[in-house]
């Protein structure tokens, strides 16, 4: 099964991308932490990358394009993988159908976390995030057990610097201007919204409860 997370920012994707594939054992793929980590290994791709991704704006769909390809297929998708991030423009989900098509893998099902905008800033500014396992939590809704540090590895917990309100503005202006038109691309496809501006727990009883239908194959295209 090939999952796609769709949504702007700070909708909550991160969270339930670590949910799902917790519960599916299978792997998340998030381009923008796959970029992340070129820039703290300092290569020449994340240097490109950087100046980009600090000004809220999109990394070229061709080394994307490329990051992808490679990834998926990695022996631990196998089994099937979800999508975090990717795509979003319309080239990039045009490359993946074609992508998919190529490896014999099926269309990929879509998860669209919806999410009104005014929710999104405040969300953003009480997002903290794990340098080390890239775990999200929220100071609002999801803390930490012990503040500032991370539960499952205890490394301190970051803002991270696209988060910074202004940076974080322009992600949303970028996501309703180029990454949004995306959705009408896939309404020939497996999609389904999901109401995203509830709990997480709630978020993801109704992911999985969709999930579940499209395991047992009684879906209903929508
Ligand atoms: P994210 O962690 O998904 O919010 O991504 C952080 C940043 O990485 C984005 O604001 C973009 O600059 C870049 N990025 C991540 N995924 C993509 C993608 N599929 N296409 C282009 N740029 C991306």
């Amino acid at each position: 099964m090939v999952l796609l997370l769709f949504g702007p920012p700070g909708c909550g994707k991160g969270t339930q991308a670590r949910l799902i594939t917790n519960w599916m054992k299978i792997p998340s793929i998030s381009t923008g932490e796959m970029l992340r980590a070129e820039l703290r290994a300092g290569t020449e791709l994340g240097r490109m990358a950087q100046s980009i991704m600090a000004a809220g704006g999109l990394v070229g769909d061709d080394i994307v394009n490329q990051m992808l390809t490679a990834r998926i297929q990695c022996p631990d998708c196998r089994n099937g993988f979800l999508l975090d991030g990717y795509p979003r423009t319309v080239e990039q989900a045009e490359f993946l159908d074609a992508l998919l098509a190529r490896l014999g893998l099926p269309p990929a099902i879509v998860l669209h976390l919806d999410v009104p905008e005014d929710a999104l800033v405040g969300r953003m500014i009480s997002r903290r995030q794990c340098p080390t396992c890239s775990r999200v939590y929220n100071l609002l809704h999801q803390p930490p057990k012990s503040p500032g540090i991370c539960d499952d590895d205890g490394t301190a917990l970051i803002t991270r610097k696209d988060d910074r309100e202004h940076v974080f503005r322009e992600r949303l202006k970028t996501y309703d201007d180029v990454t949004r038109p995306v959705l009408a691309h896939y309404h020939d496809h497996t999609y389904h919204q999901i109401r995203g501006d509830r709990s997480p727990g709630y978020i993801f009883e109704a992911i999985t409860s969709v999930l579940e239908k499209e395991l047992s194959g009684e879906s209903l295209v929508n």
